[in-house]
């Protein structure tokens, strides 16, 4: 384990052709730190390349210098000495095709993180579970790379902190986030423009899908679990793509009452990747780590095969299990 962030810049600092990638079915933080550290890294002479494993969603590509980030592998015949990976809480999030940098010999392994079920399984690790969002651990490294923060990456950063932490609404917010926040709208970003291309130029396709997930909302009988679910069927009825599911378990999670919301995903047949998000006090990253998924205690995911009302119904015993536990101690 990486303890402190000199000792990650110095490991850094000897990267040369450093290969960064966020993870599958990528989010904002992902994202915006991969091509936040691209743009450092860029600018301190290194040969960089950044991938990301799916394509960048739409609502990302208004970032200046988006067109940075490559989708799937690094280009034929770029041979990197280090694979530094971002927001990633277990090595499977990179994807099978970029899984081989990591025991791949003469490359560097380098995991940057902030979730809490994440296991050191790079060479160098640095988890922080008190960031708000990876954006914030790479925000203070510039400082010890001796890094500017330009627009573009302060764009990036601002990107990735405001989606991480629900714009700035989830405990995770820190008076520390809004400081380094604050930093960045000096550095010329614009909260409003973020805002408005992140969250207010959903596809019409997002917003058929999320008719079709408000109309299967169900819950338990004591209200505190609440849940729905999309088939692939349902999705192509709408003509949607993965990405145009972005923020609809938020949805299931506003009902009046619910500690625990679920999102039921079909990507293949009788696959599903399952959403889990907690209101008040359940660990949901526990929840998902008994599913051999993980994430944060009020956001986390996993994915499980079978019928859709077996997956529903095993995730929701252990859910209620979990709320039990969790509402003795209120511990989490
Ligand atoms: P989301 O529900 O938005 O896909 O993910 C919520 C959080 O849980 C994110 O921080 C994400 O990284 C984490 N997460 C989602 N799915 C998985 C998974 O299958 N495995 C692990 N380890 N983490 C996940
Ligand atoms: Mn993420």
């Amino acid at each position: 384990m990486v303890s402190d962030l000199r000792e990650l810049a110095e490991v850094i600092g000897r990267c040369e052709r450093p290969l960064l990638t966020g993870h599958i079915m990528p989010d904002g933080d992902c994202i915006g730190s991969v091509l936040a550290l691209a743009l450092m890294l860029e600018g301190q002479g290194k040969s960089v390349r950044a991938v990301s494993p799916d394509p960048v969603p739409q609502i990302y590509r208004f970032l200046p210098a988006i067109e940075r980030v490559s989708v799937g592998v690094p280009p034929a015949g770029f041979e990197p000495d280090s694979f530094i990976m971002l927001d990633c809480s277990d090595p499977e999030r990179v994807g099978p095709d970029l899984a081989v940098y990591l025991d791949k010999p003469g490359v560097t392994a380098i995991n940057i993180d902030h979730h809490v079920s994440t296991r050191p399984f790079a060479h160098y690790n640095y988890i922080d579970p008190g960031a708000s969002a990876v954006g914030e651990i790479i925000y203070d490294l510039s400082f010890e790379l001796g890094a500017p923060i330009t627009y573009e990456v302060a764009a990036s950063l601002y990107t990735a902190i405001f989606t991480d932490t629900g714009s700035f609404r989830y405990d995770s917010t820190t008076s520390g986030t809004h400081r380094r926040v604050a930093r960045l709208i000096e550095l010329g970003v614009s909260p409003s423009e973020v805002n408005t291309a992140v969250y207010e130029e959903r596809s019409l396709e997002s917003i058929r899908l999320l008719h079709a997930t408000l109309g299967s909302v169900e819950r338990t009988p004591s209200g505190l679990v609440a849940w729905a679910s999309l088939t692939i069927d349902q999705e192509a009825a709408v003509g949607a793509t993965g990405e145009d599911g972005e923020g609809l378990i938020n949805y299931v999670r506003m009902i009046k009452g619910v500690e625990v919301a679920a999102l039921f995903r079909e990507t293949e047949p009788s696959v599903f990747k399952v959403s889990l998000r907690s209101k008040r006090f359940v660990d949901v990253s526990a929840l998902a780590q008994e599913f051999g998924g993980g994430g944060h205690p009020r956001a986390a995911g996993c994915t499980i095969s079978g019928a859709l009302n077996e997956v529903t119904e095993a995730v929701i015993r252990v859910a209620e299990r979990r709320l039990a536990e969790d509402s003795d101690g209120r511990s989490a």
